[in-house]
């Protein structure tokens, strides 16, 4: 949209998230800003604003994935669900020996995403030397976290190179973080200078973390099938025995806060107090974690400690054997309303919960003056009171998207509307 030029959506009714639902709204673009919110009836004539009534429809904020690994969407089906996690990690080493195209891999992630509502994304990168050729082809708006993986000290530390070229790049709506990917797969001296790369740039920090019972039992006693894995492939065990894996993580790295942590499913009762004193943001994926079968995800008591608990689709690689399965927002948030009855809470945790935890809030995430007009429209003609239910049942595609007040994706109709006027 040029920047003279304003957009007006009016819907039946428009869902801010961040405040409670409008009936008859409307959501006034200028440029890749959102200007103003609220009741039709409130909206003051002006000059050159350009209508367009969307009808019995939900305009809400685009949606935020806060984990993926869109360079392993072409993984789908290929490894049916286990309970066993370390012959998980054997099957997915396993297949990446195979030849996999990672970049036609991630730009297919990378439209399902878009065309299921999610706006912005926090995407684990094992392939960072494609960024910069496919970077832009996806309006996205993406943190990509450079993953970093080595078991022993002769490790390629390449990865660190890219990402000091990287973190540079000038790219309006894509930004640079740094993931370790796991206590056990980064080693400690990998671990200790990738958080210090960290720090030196001020990137933002992505790590897995007590994922597995496996995972847990390795740290906290030294024992399970992962531990006698790891140890037999000849990796030095010395940093195991110091507590669960979220005390060994933020009490011997000192981590910057705000780590975003994908899992942590297993936890001591006081890894909690160490989540809320490092201010770490925990991202919980409901078909993953249906996927392995996990024992548990303290969601109640990581909400009371007011820790921030946003939601991701991880990867198609630990996804169900349906076939044509996507990577879909919309389904996680059905999934998780499996054990979460109020749909206002799990939609926040894929809008607002996520945007805070990219480091967005107030910009994406919530329609509020202000943020960037990243914004999706689904189909309904119900009640008020049941538009989170709505919300959360949607199912398919979105009827358009907006990201940085541009046309991104839609129905040929709102093509034929939107596409002009927001170019
Ligand atoms: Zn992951």
């Amino acid at each position: 949209m040029s920047h003279c030029q304003r957009l007006c959506l009016s819907a039946r009714f428009v869902l801010p998230v961040s405040s409670p639902v409008i009936e008859n709204g409307f959501v006034l673009i200028e440029g890749n800003k959102i200007k103003e919110v609220g009741q039709r009836r409130e909206l003051k004539k002006q000059p050159g604003l350009i209508n367009v009534d969307c009808g019995d429809v939900v305009l809400l904020p685009g949606l935020v994935n806060s984990h993926s690994h869109l360079d392993y969407t072409s993984i789908a089906r290929k490894i049916p669900p286990t309970t066993d996690f370390v012959s998980w990690i054997k099957s997915i080493i396993e297949l990446k020996k195979t030849a996999i195209d990672y970049e036609k891999s991630w730009l297919n992630g990378a439209t399902m995403l878009k065309n299921s509502g999610v706006t912005s994304v926090a995407d684990i990168e094992s392939v960072p030397s494609l960024l910069p050729r496919i970077f832009e082809s996806t309006p996205l708006r993406m943190i990509s976290f450079i993953e970093v993986i080595g078991l022993t000290q002769d490790w390629n530390n390449d990865v660190l190179n890219i990402i000091e070229k990287l973190h540079t790049c000038n790219l309006t709506n894509k930004k640079i973080g740094i993931s370790p990917h796991t206590l056990y797969s980064t080693i400690p001296a990998i671990l200790k200078e990738t958080l210090k790369l960290a720090r030196e740039y001020a990137l933002p920090v992505s790590i897995h973390l007590a994922e597995s019972e496996e995972e847990f039992l390795m740290f906290k006693n030294c024992s399970g099938p992962l531990y006698n894995w790891l140890k037999e492939k000849g990796r030095n065990m010395e940093d195991c025995g110091y507590g669960s894996p979220m005390k060994t993580f933020f009490n011997n790295y000192s981590p910057p806060q705000g780590v975003l942590v994908a899992h942590a499913n297993y936890l001591d009762d006081d890894d909690i107090t160490v989540l809320r004193t490092n201010e770490a943001n925990i991202v919980h994926c409901p078909s993953s974690f249906e996927y392995f079968g996990h024992k548990m995800f303290r969601f109640d008591e990581l909400i009371k400690a007011g820790i921030n608990v946003c939601l991701g689709t991880d990867s198609l690689a630990s996804a169900k054997m349906e076939e044509n399965v996507v990577l879909d927002m919309f389904y996680e948030m059905r999934l998780f309303s499996k054990r979460l009855i109020n749909p206002e809470v799990i939609v926040k945790m894929a809008t607002v919960n996520g945007a805070k935890a990219l480091g967005y809030e107030g910009k994406c995430g919530s329609l509020n003056p202000d943020a960037f007009a990243d914004l999706i429209c689904i189909p309904y003609d119900g009640k008020q009171s049941d538009v989170y239910d709505a919300v959360i049942h949607h199912k398919g595609d979105v009827l358009f998207s907006l990201i940085d007040g541009k046309f991104v994706y839609g129905t040929e109709d709102y093509r034929k509307i939107l596409n002009d006027v927001t170019q």
